[in-house]
C-alpha cells in the first residue's frame, strides 16, 4: 500500500526527520484556512496522489503542475480550486492520471541544493538498500539513466545493529562535512528506524533538500508499505482506500477480495494465487486477456463467492467469466453450490466457463447439472481457457 505524501510526512516528522510545517486540506476554504494559520508566505500547495512527478504534471483540463509556489493566502485559495477534484496527469500515472482529492499547503524551502535519498528492501541481501544522490529533485529519472555514478548505495543489515560509523561513512561518501555530515546521518537513522518500524518496501525523499541556512528538509516524501504487515498497523490501514482509484479494485478491498483489475475481457475467478497466474498465462497462451486477477483464497464460502461475481460483474470490458476451481482445501460440491447460490442473486450478463477439479468434484458437478445455471463445463485448464477465448471471439 502506498501512503500519500502528508501520511508520509507525518510518519517521518515523528522520527524526527526535519520537515516543513504543512497542513491538509479537501477544499479551497480548507487550503486558505491552513494558509492563514501557518501565516507565512510563499507557500506551497501540492496534490495528493499516489505517484511521483507531479511538480511536471498536467492536470486532464490542461493545467499545469502538481506542486504550486503561492505568493498570497488568497492565490493558495485559487490554485487549491484548480487542484482539487482535478485529474492529475504524470510520467508516473499513466495516461489515465489520478483524482486529486486532498491537497497539502506548506511553507516553502529557499532550496540551495536537492538530495536523493531512498531506502528499499534487497531481497537477495536480506537488507535495506539506501541509494543516495547530491543530484536530486525532480530529473532523477534521467540523471539516474544517463548518469548512474552520480549514485552513493549501500546495505543495511537488518539483524545488525545500526552503527553511527556505517551511517556517517554513506554520508561521507556523498560529501557531508562536519554539521552537515552529523545532520544527514542523524536523517539517515530515521529513515532506516521508520523503515523498519512500520514494515515499509520503499521509503524515498525526493528532493531532500538543504536550505540558505545549511539545514536539511525532507519537502517530498513516498512511503510504501507491505500489505501483509496492516494487521500491525493499525493506525495505517485506515489510508489504505486513498490510493486505490480503480473502482472494483476499491470495491474487491472492501470486501475483502484479493483482485487486481486488468484490461482483458475475461473474467477469472480462482482460488490460489498460483492458479490465478497460470489461468492468466494460458489464456494468454490461446490469445484471450484477462480482466482482472482474482483469488478467492483456499477457503471462499459462498459469501465470498458472491461478493467476487460483484466485483467481476461490474467489470466494464467484461465478456465472458472462467472460474477455475482446484479444491484442495476447498471442497468443489461446496464451490459449487457458492456459484449456483450467488449466480442466482446476481444475474450473469455474459457466458460462464466452469473448470472444477479435486475434492468432492463429481459431487460439485452434479450440484451444477441439477441447477438451473447456464454454464459451459471444462475438463482441464487448456480446455477452459480455449472455451473462454472462443466465446470472447464469438
Ligand atoms: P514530485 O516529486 O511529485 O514532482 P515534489 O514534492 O518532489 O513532487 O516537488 C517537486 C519540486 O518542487 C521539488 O523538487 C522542489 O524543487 C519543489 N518543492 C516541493 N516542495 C517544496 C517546498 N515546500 N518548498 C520549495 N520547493 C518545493
Ligand atoms: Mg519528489
Amino acid at each position: 500500500m502506498n501512503l500519500l505524501e502528508y501520511v508520509a510526512k507525518e510518519i517521518l516528522a515523528r522520527e524526527g526527520v526535519p520537515v516543513p510545517q504543512f497542513g491538509v486540506a479537501s477544499s479551497p476554504d480548507e487550503a486558505f484556512d491552513v494558509a492563514v494559520k501557518l501565516n507565512k508566505t510563499p507557500l506551497v500547495v501540492k496534490a495528493q496522489i499516489a505517484a511521483g512527478g507531479r511538480g511536471k504534471g498536467r492536470f486532464a483540463d490542461g493545467y499545469e503542475g502538481g506542486v504550486k509556489i503561492c505568493k498570497t493566502t488568497e492565490e493558495v485559495r485559487e490554485v487549491a480550486a484548480k487542484m482539487l477534484g482535478g485529474i492529475l496527469v504524470t510520467a508516473q500515472t499513466g495516461p489515465v492520471g489520478q483524482p486529486v482529492r486532498k491537497v497539502i499547503v506548506t511553507e516553502s524551502v529557499n532550496i540551495v541544493e536537492e538530495i536523493y535519498l531512498s531506502l528499499t528492501y534487497s531481497y537477495s541481501e536480506a537488507a535495506i538498500w539506501v541509494m543516495g544522490s547530491r543530484l536530486g529533485g525532480v530529473e532523477i529519472e534521467r540523471i539516474a539513466l544517463e548518469n548512474p555514478q552520480a549514485f552513493v548505495k549501500k546495505t543495511f543489515l537488518l539483524d545488525q545493529p545500526l552503527w553511527d560509523f556505517q551511517l556517517r561513512e554513506f554520508g561521507a561518501q556523498l560529501g557531508f562535512k562536519s554539521k552537515s555530515l552529523v545532520d544527514f546521518s542523524k536523517i539517515l537513522k530515521s529513515l532506516l528506524q521508520a523503515f523498519i518500524k512500520h514494515d515499509a518496501t520503499l521509503c524515498e525523499i525526493n528532493p531532500l533538500a538543504i536550505d540558505r541556512e545549511n539545514r536539511f528538509w525532507a519537502l517530498d516524501a513516498k512511503i510504501s508499505i507491505d500489505d501483509n504487515s496492516l494487521f500491525r498497523h493499525d493506525g495505517l490501514s485506515t489510508y489504505r482506500f486513498e490510493t486505490v482509484y480503480d473502482s472494483q479494485e476499491l470495491e474487491a478491498l472492501s470486501h475483502g477480495v484479493n483482485y487486481v483489475g486488468l484490461d482483458g475481457q475475461i473474467g477469472c475467478l480462482v482460488n490460489g494465487a498460483g492458479l490465478a497466474m497460470a489461468t492468466m498465462d494460458i489464456l494468454d497462451r490461446f490469445g484471450g486477456r484477462p480482466a482482472n486477477f482474482l483469488d478467492v483464497g483456499g477457503g471462499a464460502d459462498q459469501n465470498q463467492v458472491e461478493k467476487a461475481f460483484r466485483v467481476l460483474l461490474s467489470h466494464p470490458n467484461l465478456k465472458v467469466i472462467l472460474i477455475n476451481i482446484f479444491g484442495g482445501i476447498m471442497r468443489c460440491d461446496l464451490i459449487a453450490e457458492a456459484i449456483v447460490e450467488a449466480t442466482k442473486k446476481q444475474p450473469l450478463h455474459v457466458p460462464l466457463v466452469i473448470r472444477l477439479e479435486g475434492t468432492r468434484v463429481k459431487e460439485g458437478k452434479e450440484i451444477l447439472e441439477k441447477s438451473s445455471l447456464q454454464y459451459v463445463f471444462a475438463e482441464d485448464l487448456e480446455e477452459a481457457a480455449k472455451k473462454a477465448v472462443n466465446l470472447v471471439e464469438k
